[in-house]
C-alpha cells in the first residue's frame, strides 16, 4: 500500500461522511490524516505500521490509523467500502460541480431523492431543483451552468495542485532503477495556469519500452489509458495523469524539449529545422546527411537550429521562433520582485496581524509590504470604515517605526471596491489619506459587456486609482471572467497611467497571460499582487512570476519590482496628472 492509494481513500472517507451530513471534526481528522501520508510519500506503508512509526505520526488519530492498518494489511478499507455502498456513485460525481458542496448535495439526495449527475440535470431543468427549500431559480441556472463547466474541464486542476503532484510523480520515476535521468515537461513547466496530465521524460538505461511498460504495475496505479511503445499514459487511483516519455540518453535533450511545447511551438521549431536542412525525426535532429546531431542538452538543440534558448514559459506558437532569431525578452525572475503591494490584515478578512505580515515579506527577501484591505462596501469582508482606517494608519506608522533601522517599509494602501455606477469607494478626502489605491471589482459580475466596461473606464479616470485588481474576476475552474472588453481597458490604463494587476491567487492568475503582452505594448505597467490573505499567501507571488513570464514580461513592465519610492512616485504622478 502506497501513500497516494492510502490518502485518496482517507479523502474518499472525508467525502462520503459529508455527503452524509456528518460532523465536520470527523471529516477533517480524516482529511488531516490523508495530507500527512500523502507527505510521506512511500511506496510501502508496510514498514511504517510495523515499526509504530504511522501511529505517532501527526495528523493521524486512534480512527484513522485503524483504517490506515485495514488498507495495509488487506488492500482495502472495510469502513470505506461500507459507506460506498450507502452512498450512490452520482452523488460523489456531483461534489465535482462548481458550487455545489457536500451539504447542497446532502440537500438534493434527501429532498428529490437524486442519485446520477444526469438526473440533476434534469431536475434543474424541469423546475424541481429549485422548488427545494434553499435552493430557488438562480441556483438551479447555476447547477445548470456548473454541470456544463465540468464536462468542459472535468479533468483539469490548477497549477499549485498539479505542481506539488508532479514533483512526487517525478520523484517515483527518478526512484526507477533503469532510468538515469528525468525532467519534469508538459505544461507544468511551461507553467500554465491549469493543467491536464502532469509530462515526464525519462532517460532509461534499459530498453526504454521495457521501462515503460513496467509503469503498468507501479503503486498507486489504476490503469494505462493510452501510449504507444515508449511512452505510456498512465491513470492513478485519484485520477491524476501521468504522460511518461522513456527515451535513451542521447535522445533526451530532443525528447525534452518536443514533450515541452506546445503542439504550435513544436511545430514552429520543426519548420525552422526543416528551412535550415534539419530534420527532427521522433526524438532525434538529424542534418542535411541524415545522421542524428549530438546534442548535450536543450540549449545545444536550439543553438543548433541558429535560435537562443527560449524559456519553457513562452514555448506557446505565441511569435517566440521567430524572436529567438533575433532576441528575446529577458524575462523578470522572482529575484527582480522589491516588494508587494496587494495583502489583506486582521483589518479586514487576513488572518495576520501587520506586524506579521511586514516580517514575513521581510523574510523573504522584499523591501516593502504594501497593506490593502477591503473597503467600506465590502461589508461581507470587513471593508474598512473611515475610523479603521485611521487607527490602521497610525498602527502602520508605528510598525514602521519599529523597523525603521531595517529600512523596510510598510505602505497604506487600500483594495476600494468599484461600485456598480464606477465610482471608486470612498470620498476624495478619504482617498488622499493612501499611498496608492487599488481598485476592484466584487459585486454585480452579471452586467452587460457596455456597462461593466464603462464601469472600469470611469474608474479609471478617477486619479486616486493606481492598479486595477484582479481584472476580469475570474476564478479559473469556477467562475467565468465577467464580459469586459479588456482591449479598450488596457488602452485607458495607457492612457491614464494607472497600473493593471496580474492577480497571483492560483485561483485567478488575472490579468491573463495572453493580455499581458497587450499591455506591454499600451505602456501599461503591471503590478504582480499575491492577494495575500495570510502570510503564507505572500508564496503566490512566484506562481504570478511564472505567469508574467509566459506574458513575456520584463523587470521594466512590473510595477512592484521598483523599489517603495518609485511606486510611491507612480501613485503621485498619477494623481498630479489629473
Ligand atoms: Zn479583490
Ligand atoms: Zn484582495
Amino acid at each position: 500500500m502506497d501513500s497516494r492509494t492510502a490518502a485518496h481513500a482517507l479523502n474518499e472517507i472525508a467525502a462520503l461522511l459529508e455527503l452524509h451530513g456528518d460532523n465536520k471534526f470527523k471529516t477533517r481528522a480524516y482529511r488531516q490524516a490523508a495530507k500527512a501520508v500523502l507527505a510521506l510519500d512511500a511506496d510501502d506503508l508496510t514498514p511504517l505500521v510495523r515499526s509504530g512509526e504511522l501511529a505517532t505520526l501527526k495528523g493521524v488519530g486512534p480512527a484513522t490509523l485503524s483504517v490506515l492498518e485495514d488498507l495495509v494489511a488487506t488492500g482495502d478499507s472495510e469502513y470505506l467500502d461500507l459507506l460506498r455502498e450507502k452512498t450512490p456513485e452520482g452523488l460523489i460525481e456531483m461534489l465535482r460541480v462548481p458550487g455545489l458542496g457536500t451539504a447542497k448535495i446532502h440537500l438534493i439526495h434527501r429532498g428529490l431523492g437524486l442519485e446520477t449527475l444526469h438526473e440533476l440535470e434534469e431536475a434543474a431543468r424541469d423546475g424541481r431543483l429549485a422548488g427545494l427549500p434553499r435552493f430557488g431559480a438562480k441556483t438551479a441556472e447555476k447547477v445548470l451552468k456548473g454541470i456544463a463547466f465540468l464536462k468542459e474541464t472535468g479533468a483539469l486542476v490548477l497549477y499549485p495542485h498539479a505542481s506539488a503532484e508532479a514533483g512526487r510523480l517525478l520523484a517515483s520515476v527518478r526512484r526507477h532503477p533503469d532510468v538515469g535521468r528525468a525532467e519534469l515537461a508538459g505544461s507544468v513547466r511551461r507553467r500554465r495556469e491549469v493543467i491536464r496530465d502532469v509530462d515526464v521524460v525519462a532517460a532509461c538505461r534499459a530498453h526504454p519500452a521495457t521501462v515503460a511498460a513496467s509503469f503498468a504495475h507501479a503503486p498507486g496505479v489504476r490503469d494505462i489509458v493510452g501510449g504507444g511503445s515508449r511512452s505510456v499514459t498512465v491513470r492513478y487511483v485519484d485520477g491524476t495523469l501521468l504522460d511518461l516519455h522513456c527515451v535513451r540518453p542521447a535522445e533526451f535533450a530532443v525528447a525534452l524539449w518536443r514533450a515541452t511545447g506546445s503542439a504550435e511551438h513544436v511545430a514552429e521549431v520543426t519548420a525552422h529545422a526543416a528551412a535550415r536542412g534539419f530534420a527532427i525525426d521522433g526524438d532525434e535532429l538529424r542534418d542535411e546527411s541524415g545522421r542524428p546531431v549530438e546534442l548535450a542538452d536543450e540549449a545545444a538543440f536550439y543553438a543548433t537550429l541558429g535560435l537562443a534558448f527560449i524559456p519553457p514559459e513562452l514555448r506557446e506558437g505565441r511569435g517566440e521562433v521567430a524572436a529567438a532569431a533575433r532576441a528575446l525578452p529577458e524575462l523578470i525572475g522572482a529575484g527582480d520582485i522589491r516588494g508587494v503591494l496587494h495583502c489583506h490584515s486582521q483589518y479586514s478578512d487576513g488572518a495576520s496581524t501587520i506586524a506579521e505580515m511586514a516580517e514575513a515579506a521581510r523574510a523573504r527577501g522584499w523591501r516593502y509590504l504594501g497593506v490593502s484591505d477591503h473597503s467600506q462596501s465590502a461589508f461581507y469582508a470587513g471593508g474598512l470604515a473611515r475610523d479603521a482606517i485611521l487607527r490602521q494608519h497610525d498602527e502602520i506608522d508605528d510598525v514602521n517605526a519599529s523597523l525603521a533601522s531595517s529600512g523596510f517599509r510598510v505602505l497604506k494602501g487600500i483594495e476600494a471596491d468599484i461600485l456598480p455606477c464606477g465610482r471608486v469607494d470612498y470620498d476624495a478626502e478619504v482617498l488622499d489619506r493612501f499611498d496608492y489605491v487599488i481598485g476592484s471589482i466584487h459585486s454585480r459580475f452579471g452586467m452587460g459587456e457596455t456597462q461593466m466596461t464603462e464601469r472600469v473606464l470611469k474608474a479609471l479616470g478617477d486619479p486616486h486609482l493606481t492598479i486595477l485588481g484582479h481584472p476580469t474576476g475570474r476564478l479559473l475552474l469556477t467562475r467565468e471572467p465577467y464580459a469586459i472588453d479588456m482591449g479598450a481597458v488596457i488602452e485607458r490604463a495607457g492612457e491614464v497611467g494607472a497600473a493593471i494587476e496580474l492577480n497571483a491567487d492560483p485561483h485567478r492568475l488575472d490579468l491573463d497571460w495572453r493580455l499581458c503582452r497587450q499591455a506591454k505594448e499600451a505602456n501599461v505597467l503591471v503590478e504582480i499582487g499575491p492577494d495575500a490573505h495570510s502570510t503564507h499567501g505572500l508564496d503566490n507571488v512566484e506562481i504570478g512570476v511564472g505567469i508574467a513570464r509566459k506574458g513575456w514580461l520584463e523587470r521594466a513592465d512590473v510595477l512592484n519590482a521598483r523599489g517603495a519610492d518609485e511606486v510611491l512616485a507612480f501613485a503621485q504622478a498619477r494623481r498630479a496628472r489629473a
